[in-house]
């Protein structure tokens, strides 16, 4: 498992199934249904083709990460640390009146 998790540099349409690259999508979805006789699934936030559906809504799951609104992590507060005084910070805004 390679998985290039890189948004520096632009990736082209990948045929996942031989590995060809194309310059434009268009010509990938053509490649796949004269070469492989398929129709590919093309993630539409990089131009990545899976050939098959659940390989497709697996790498969807890097672009899910974007967002943060996954459960967020248990901190888990360790006693070590001396209790500073620390002032109240409350992240929870209430807009009152
Ligand atoms: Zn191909
Ligand atoms: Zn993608």
């Amino acid at each position: 498992m390679s998985t290039s998790y890189t948004w520096q540099t632009i990736e082209f349409p990948t045929c996942n199934v031989c590995g060809s690259e194309f310059l434009i999508l268009d010509l990938l979805i053509e490649h796949c249904k004269e070469q492989h006789k398929i129709l590919p699934y093309v993630c539409e936030h990089c131009g990545r083709a899976d050939k098959y559906w659940i390989e497709f809504e697996r790498h969807q799951l890097v672009h899910s990460e974007e967002r943060p609104e996954l459960t967020a992590k248990e901190t888990v507060n360790a006693s070590i640390h001396s209790s500073e005084g620390q002032s109240s910070t409350s992240t929870e805004k209430n807009e009152g009146v």
